[in-house]
């Protein structure tokens, strides 16, 4: 039923068609279609259009022929026809019995009847044509065609892409490291872009196929229209020739009676009418249906253009596919070409490396001989280092206890060593406990053989204050060969004078201090000490003893020292080190530290029944390091530049004390000292004129003279071994009257002026330090204990060149008498 020619064909049957001679003739023949389900050429040997007065032969003919063709008709023509057959048959039998009229007349409807029926089979001609020209099914045909090439070309396209697939896994393994890689990947982004290019004509070839089946599905549908208006008019066909056999029926019906045949024929003839008007309609609207197949044959053409045109589009699709089918066989050689160049020059990469390979292996060889030549020689190595090894390893595991014996038997050992040093530590220490009282007892019989006093002299450099000229000349000169030993030229002749020691004007600060370090360290073992600067004013008495900030002088360095000392004992002792600070004018004693520097201090017994003196309310500064000494010194300065109006003059005029005490504790016995150090500036030892003098002026010198020759008596009684020592006689030889007395030791340091003016005081200076020191020093000396000391005034008059006695009437020795004296004992004191 789906079958397009099928369908028309049988819709043909049915077309009756139009003209003008639509009622001119009617063959019955038309009726009956050929075997084949086409129409049969009309057979014309059975058609008697012309058949005067009847004939039988013709209803043969029509009744053998109209009995085949409703016999074999297609299904769909069939059955409509079959009720029509016994009546059509009747109508024809019945017509040849017509009278002559009638039967004319009957012809005519015959006629009219085979003209109709020729035309519908002129009909059935032109739609068989136009169905021809229709061409539907080689558009299918053409289709498929185009459908079975597209599937051709995908599968070739597959394939193609396969063979591409395998031959980029085959290029990736070896191009990794070529030197080609970036050929090949430009070949591949062109093969990437071709296949895109592909993959779009691709898609517009299903585009295409889309078009064609939307186009096929129109065609289709147009096809089915003209299928139903067939069959309408199919159906209109089969509507008339019923009428038509009804209307030959009637006539039949009304020949057979001839009363009523009139009445009927003219109702036939109206109907007639009727059936020429339906005829028309049935033509005009086959007029209608030519229109459409028309316009069907347009849609058609245009169809079959568009198809053209698609083909042409598939066709240059095809062009493409194959350019890039080209393309890809191109880029494909290239590859192999490469791939070739590279199997190439993986090849001879491979030779290299096997060359290569072979030489190195050769070397491994030789290695591995000698390697196992070595292996042979270390077996035995190895064969004494594991049995070593064992053995380390007996040893390891006998270690501990090895150790432990070891260890134990050390202990003892170091235990009884210990025992031996603690034994031999007590021997020693009980030794140098003897030794050190030996020690002492030797320094105190050296000292005593010394001397307890000690007399220095210092030389001052000529400064700017001595001004120029001859008066500013040097009048001071040293032995080179013996240190104490000066020379003073005085009123043009040279006086020499021996002292312990002479320091010329070039000796530092720390050179002086050397000389009296040992004295200020015994203050440390409980000694007193007394180091007194005595000289004319200006003759660099305070210069020694306090020095200046940069230099500073035996003040200074003597706290340092013992700072230093007591440090070092630290282990053993404790100390303790106080300062005081005092100064006596005019015979008044002044605490320099003191909150009240004015207040007059008096020097008292200690009720405690020792002798021992004390002055109450001096001041005691505890120090313990060399700033609280710069503290202590600057704030005594302080106090007696602020006491005073004119430091110098009043200095000049003025004994200042410096008194350190120094409390040690001996841990381990328990053993107290207590040693003090009395550093003392003595005032200007100068004459004062006495007729120039007057007032305060006077007193101060007085006091000065009287404070002086008391010092002097002292050192006197006390190196004549007096029985009475006139501590008393001075506040300033009474305050150091325990520094003075006893085990004590005193060092006088004479400053001297080397100047031309100041000869004579220079000369009495060094007359002085020369009685003080010879004193003790000889026979003469000795004597000399009966006498008494001389005051300043006395050692005013001593003529230095004269060989007369600086006492009254003393016999003095001469200066070089006491110097040979004097080194003959110092040798021996150094022999000792
Ligand atoms: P005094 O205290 O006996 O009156 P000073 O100590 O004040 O004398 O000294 C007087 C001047 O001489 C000071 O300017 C001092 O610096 C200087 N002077 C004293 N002795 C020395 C010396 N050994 N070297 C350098 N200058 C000195
Ligand atoms: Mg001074």
């Amino acid at each position: 039923a789906r079958d397009p020619r099928a369908m028309i064909t049988s819709r043909t049957a049915w077309d009756l068609g139009s003209g003008p001679s639509a009622g001119a003739a009617w063959n019955t023949k038309d009726l009956a279609p050929d075997g084949g389900g086409g129409f049969a050429e009309p057979a014309k040997g059975c058609v008697h259009p012309g058949l005067p007065g009847g004939s039988n032969g013709a209803l043969c003919s029509i009744s053998g022929c109209g009995q085949d063709g409703l016999g074999t008709g297609s299904e769909a023509g069939a059955s409509p026809r079959v009720p029509l057959l016994p009546a059509l048959l009747h109508h024809k039998i019945l017509s040849v019995s017509w009278p002559d009229t009638a039967n004319s007349r009957g012809l005519c409807r015959a006629l009219q009847v085979e003209t109709l029926k020729a035309k519908l089979l002129e009909q059935a001609q032109e739609i068989s044509r136009l169905r021809s020209e229709l061409g539907g099914t080689d558009a299918e045909k053409h289709r498929d065609l185009l459908a079975a090439e597209n599937e051709r070309l995908q599968q070739e396209m597959k394939a193609c892409e396969g063979e591409l697939r395998e031959l980029r896994r085959q290029q990736q393994a070896p191009c990794r490291d070529c030197p080609h890689l970036q050929e090949n990947t430009r070949l591949q982004e062109q093969l990437s872009q071709l296949q895109r290019e592909a993959e779009e004509t691709r898609a517009k070839l299903v585009e295409l196929d889309l078009e064609v089946q939307q186009k096929t599905n129109r065609l289709a549908e147009v096809e089915l229209r003209l299928k139903d208006s067939l069959a309408e008019r199919a159906e209109e066909e089969e509507r008339l020739s019923r009428r038509l056999r009804d209307s030959q029926e009637t006539i039949a019906s009304l020949k057979s009676q001839p009363q009523q045949i009139k009445y009927i024929i003219k109702t036939v003839e109206v109907e007639s009418t009727k059936a020429k008007q339906a005829l028309c309609e049935t033509q005009s609207r086959n007029q209608y249906l030519q229109e459409q197949v028309g316009m069907q044959k347009q849609v058609l053409k245009e169809m079959e253009q568009q198809l053209q045109s698609s083909q042409k589009t598939e066709a240059q699709l095809r062009a493409q596919i194959m350019m890039y089918e080209a393309e890809l066989e191109r880029a494909h050689g290239q590859m192999l070409e490469e791939m070739q160049a590279m199997e190439e020059e993986k090849n001879h990469a491979i030779e290299e490396a096997f060359s290569r390979a072979q030489v190195e292996m050769k070397a491994v060889h030789e290695n591995l001989a000698g390697v196992r030549t070595n292996l042979l020689t270390l077996q035995p190595a190895l064969r004494t280092l594991t049995h070593d090894y064992n053995s380390l390893k007996r040893q390891v595991r006998d270690f501990p206890l090895l150790l432990q014996e070891t260890l134990r038997s050390a202990r003892a050992e170091i235990s009884q060593a210990i025992e031996e040093v603690h034994s031999t530590n007590r021997e020693l220490l009980r030794k140098y406990r003897r030794e050190l009282q030996l020690r002492k007892k030797c320094h105190n019989e050296l000292v005593r053989l010394k001397g307890n006093i000690r007399v220095f002299g210092r030389v001052r450099p000529i400064t700017k204050e001595d001004g120029e000229g001859p008066e500013a000349a040097n009048a001071v000169t040293f032995d080179a060969d013996d240190d104490a030993v000066l020379h003073l030229l005085h009123k043009g002749k040279q006086v020499s004078f021996e002292l312990d020691k002479v320091f010329p004007p070039q000796a530092s600060q720390e050179e002086v201090f050397q000389e009296v370090q040992a004295l200020v360290t015994s203050c440390i073992d409980g000694y007193n000490v007394c180091i007194f600067a005595y000289g004319q004013t200006g003759a660099g008495k305070t210069y020694t003893m306090e020095g200046t900030a940069a230099n500073p002088g035996i003040n200074q360095r003597a706290l340092q020292l013992l700072f230093s000392e007591v440090r070092g004992k630290a282990a053993d002792w404790d100390y303790a080190i106080t300062v005081s600070a005092a100064e006596i004018y005019n015979e008044a004693l002044r605490d320099l530290l003191g909150k009240e520097p004015q207040e007059k201090l008096e020097i008292k017994l200690c009720p405690d029944g020792s002798g021992q003196l004390y002055v109450p309310g001096l001041t005691e500064f505890r120090v313990q390091s060399v700033e609280d000494i710069k503290k202590v010194f600057e704030f005594g300065h302080v106090k007696r530049v602020t006491e005073c109006t004119n430091l110098n003059e009043h200095s000049s005029r003025s004994h200042a004390l410096l008194i350190v005490t120094v409390r040690g504790l001996d841990r381990s016995t328990g053993l107290r000292t207590t040693g003090k150090l009395n550093l003392v500036d003595l005032a200007g030892s100068e004459r004062v004129g006495r007729s120039g003098a007057e007032g305060s002026r006077l007193r101060e010198a007085q006091h000065i003279n009287k404070s002086l020759s008391a010092l002097g008596d002292v050192i006197y009684a006390l190196r004549s071994r007096q029985g009475h020592v006139p501590f008393r006689n001075s506040k300033l030889t009474y305050l150091l009257q325990d520094s003075l007395s006893g085990d004590s030791k005193t060092l006088m340091m004479v400053q001297v002026s080397p100047a031309e003016k100041n000869t004579s005081e220079t000369l009495c200076s060094l007359k002085f330090a020369e009685r003080v020191r010879s004193v003790e020093l000889g026979p003469v000396s000795r004597k000399a204990e009966l006498g008494s000391w001389p005051s300043q005034e006395h050692l005013e008059g001593d003529s230095p060149g004269s060989a007369a006695s600086p006492g009254r009437g003393h016999a003095s020795p001469s200066p070089g008498q006491l110097s040979s004296r004097s080194a003959s004992i110092r040798r021996k004191l150094q022999t000792s």
